[in-house]
């Protein structure tokens, strides 16, 4: 097939919606994705009601959506310290934090940068020796390698002047935790991409079995998603649960071994609070204590007041998927893109902000 037409082929998948119809289920089936990616791909190419059997409920698979408040007051901080470059990824900057953004910090004369790659923070490092370079580490288990390989570029070039606040997160504790949790109500996952690369199909396996729950592996695609959700149909028909890798021709049965070292190498899991699900045992990861020097969190003395969440904002209870952005009474109204409440609406690959673009407009 060819990578680009063909997995986006309009004919193709309207065979495979009808024949995902055709499959006689007992009753509505409520599938997670899990991924932010995959929620504006099923909202953008309109498959997001194409199977009536099948209700989307979307995940906290964002990295920008499930980061708590504190954090981000903590990254206001160190941003807003003297002689401070402050780094992180795409669009964390914009979310609001209890008093500030990082954006409006930066217009307000704050050295603040959202970078594409982390290793960009070696030349700003080279280039600003007087000065502290905060790197704030954002990002699933796909990032957390390249933060890894930034860490140990610096150590291997002796740099002294660069500083990390790690927030990575993993996907399958914030996944049981869900399925522990009695208010979620999920019979099957669309597992992400992205983060599949790295841990493998394996990393589903005990989860499945344990709460004998289908996951399927899927690309971003349409003819990805719906040859995904077929199989989850089909599952779902068989009461069977298997884990399906449908990304196989990027995704392997074990990962990516020397990504998967890396991350071992420099961080330790931790508990972490994700927006929303509430503290995860082991659900982040943390430096390992032999690079406490690179540990902005221990180097400097962060003092941060949190103010508790907008309560009008639903971002919580859509990141555990037991409400939807039209659930929100302020979505498109109070909160837009130009003036987002919550983080959901802010991160290009929240559910806030696929709904806003794709069905509202
Ligand atoms: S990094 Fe990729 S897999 Fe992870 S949430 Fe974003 S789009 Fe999904
Ligand atoms: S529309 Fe805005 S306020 Fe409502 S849940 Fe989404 S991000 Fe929060």
């Amino acid at each position: 097939m060819n990578l680009i037409k063909d997995y986006k082929d309009a004919s193709i998948v309207k065979k495979l919606i009808s024949l995902a119809n055709q499959i006689e289920l007992d009753r509505v089936y409520n599938v997670m994705e899990i991924c932010g990616g995959h929620t504006h791909s099923l909202v953008k190419y309109g498959l997001i009601n194409a199977v009536k059997n099948i209700n989307f409920i979307h995940g906290p698979g964002c990295p920008v959506c499930v980061m708590p408040k504190q954090r981000l007051d903590e990254a206001v901080f160190l941003a807003s310290m003297p002689n401070t470059i402050f780094c992180t990824l795409a669009d964390l900057i914009k979310v609001p934090a209890s008093n500030t953004s990082l954006e409006k910090l930066r217009a307000n004369g704050c050295d603040i940068k959202a970078l594409y790659s982390p290793l960009e923070v070696l030349k700003i490092a080279s280039e600003n020796k007087d000065k502290n370079i905060i790197f704030f580490a954002i990002g699933f288990e796909t990032t957390a390698p390249m933060s890894a390989v930034l860490l140990e570029k610096i150590i291997q070039n002796n740099i002294k002047n660069v500083f990390f606040h790690i927030n990575h997160v993993k996907v399958p504790e914030p996944v049981c935790a869900l399925l522990d949790d009695k208010e979620c109500n999920i019979d099957g996952f669309l597992a992400p991409s992205h983060v599949s690369v790295i841990i493998g199909k394996n990393a589903y396996l005990p989860l499945a079995k344990k709460y004998k729950k289908p996951f399927t592996i899927s690309g971003f695609e349409p003819v990805d998603l719906m040859h995904s959700i077929i199989n989850l149909c089909l599952q779902f028909k068989d009461k069977s649960y298997e884990v399906y890798n449908e990304y196989s021709r990027i995704v392997q049965d074990e990962g990516n071994i020397q990504a998967l070292n890396l991350i071992n190498k420099y961080f330790k899991s931790c508990d972490f609070l994700f927006r929303g699900v509430g503290v995860i045992k082991d659900g982040g990861m943390d430096l390992k204590d032999e690079y406490a020097k690179y540990d902005a969190k221990k180097v400097f003395d962060i003092k941060v007041q949190t103010k508790a969440e907008n309560k009008l904002c639903k971002c919580p209870s859509i990141l555990k998927g037991i409400a939807k952005p039209s659930d929100c009474e302020i979505f498109a109204k109070a909160c837009t893109p130009a003036h987002p409440v919550g983080s959901c609406m802010v991160s290009s690959e929240g559910a806030c902000a696929a709904y806003y673009k794709y069905i509202k407009a």
